[in-house]
């Protein structure tokens, strides 16, 4: 008989399974903080569970955590793990100390389908969704390998996790339902605690799932919009054409209705050198955001083998970003980070074995990446 894998369920689902095991819920959340606040995937290390329910969970249950491949360290302190998948592929979580925090890029699907033009996940396309307990994996190796076996709200200093972000590889959105429950047990007490505004999930704008996770979990949205017409967005990002602008903006309006006033959405906008950088873009964007609960994220375009696409000048992206701070529209422009072990934004590619479009089954891009993994 195969044993049940505890590992990536919730509380809630972990509960259901104790209690058809005729366990007390508080034997489920115990169990529940040893995996993911101390880090231990063994039961005889789990003391303050009887010895008796240990021994019942050795026989039916186990902890099965992916496998870590590699881990790198870039030169400014950023850190990826490459965690190997079956089917060959792998996928890429990164690290980024700043002063005041420490932010781990979560991936959550192998490639992605969406196809964003100036985005190397996309470009190598889709091989399958992630489980829950892949998903949440990426946190739990880090946090090992970092911090070791305090719970991550009880960590100080610089190499604490103490924020987590869906950008990395794969459209979290478009898997949903893996998605939701590695978001609850981020934020769970017995999980790993996270504040809720501390736990970012990144979109490129698939509006139906924006309205269900806003009735699920209560997480900080970032939004890719790239584009302040349909027109260019339909170009950048091809989902636009199922969910134009008009929708997508009255989706995140929806998503900080009722919520405080300091509530916003992070809209994500990548400087492509040419196409999306001018006083016309700027100006078009300041109209779109007036009046919203809005911070603007430019992201200076990272480059990967085989795209046209160039990064604008410093000097443009700091015009740009002044317009739009000086227009009402608070704006930031992202540090790019981890440049040495290829670790910047849309820069994790893993290994995907792509199932979806032949033509990249060749990708210059996989290719290229090959050896790197
Ligand atoms: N699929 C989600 C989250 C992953 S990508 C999304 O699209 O939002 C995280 C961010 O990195 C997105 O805003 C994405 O558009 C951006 N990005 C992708 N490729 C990039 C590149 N080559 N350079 C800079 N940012 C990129
Ligand atoms: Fe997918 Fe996001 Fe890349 Fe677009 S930017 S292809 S949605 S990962």
């Amino acid at each position: 008989m195969s044993k049940l894998n505890l590992f990536g369920l919730d509380r809630e689902s972990l509960r259901e399974q104790f209690a058809a095991w005729d366990e007390k819920p508080y034997r489920a959340d115990q169990v529940m903080q040893w995996i993911y606040g101390r880090g231990v995937d063994d039961f005889a290390a789990m003391s303050n569970v009887s010895k008796s329910l240990r021994v019942k969970l050795e026989e039916v249950a186990e902890i099965s955590v992916p496998e870590l491949v590699t881990e790198q360290i870039s030169t400014d302190g950023t850190r990826k793990w490459v965690l190997r998948l079956d089917g060959g592929n792998a996928v890429e979580t990164v690290f980024i100390p700043e002063k005041d925090r420490g932010t781990l890029c979560i991936s959550s699907q192998v490639g992605c389908a969406l196809d964003c033009s100036f985005c190397s996940t996309g470009k190598q396309g889709f091989n399958r969704n992630m489980s829950t307990a892949e998903i949440i994996s990426q946190v739990w190796f880090a946090n090992r390998s970092m911090g070791g076996n305090k719970p991550l709200h009880e960590m100080k200093g610089r190499r604490t996790i103490s924020n987590v972000v869906f950008m990395g590889m794969g459209e979290p959105l478009a898997n949903y339902n893996e998605v939701i429950p590695a978001i609850k047990i981020l934020l769970d007490d017995f999980g790993f605690g996270l504040s809720k505004r501390r736990v970012t999930v990144s979109t490129s704008g698939l509006v139906p799932f924006m309205d269900r996770m806003h009735q699920e979990v209560d997480v900080a949205l970032a939004v890719s919009l790239h584009a302040p017409t349909d027109e260019l967005r339909n170009e950048l990002v091809p989902i636009n054409k199922k969910y134009p602008i008009s929708e997508l903006m009255a989706a995140c309006d929806r998503y900080i209705e009722g919520k405080a006033q300091r509530a916003h959405i992070l809209y994500e906008y990548v400087m492509l050198d040419g196409v999306n950088d001018s006083m016309v873009e700027a100006k078009a964007l300041v109209k779109l955001l007036a009046g919203r609960q809005a911070k603007v994220n430019l992201i200076p375009f990272n480059p990967f083998p085989d795209t046209e696409y160039k990064r604008p000048q410093a000097l443009r992206i700091r015009t740009f970003c002044e317009y739009l701070n000086s227009h009402g529209v608070i704006a930031t422009t992202r540090r790019t980070r981890g440049d040495d072990i290829d670790a910047a934004c849309g820069q994790l590619v893993g290994r995907v074995k792509n199932r979806q479009r032949q033509r990249l089954g060749e990708s210059p891009v996989r290719l290229y990446r090959q050896g790197a993994v």
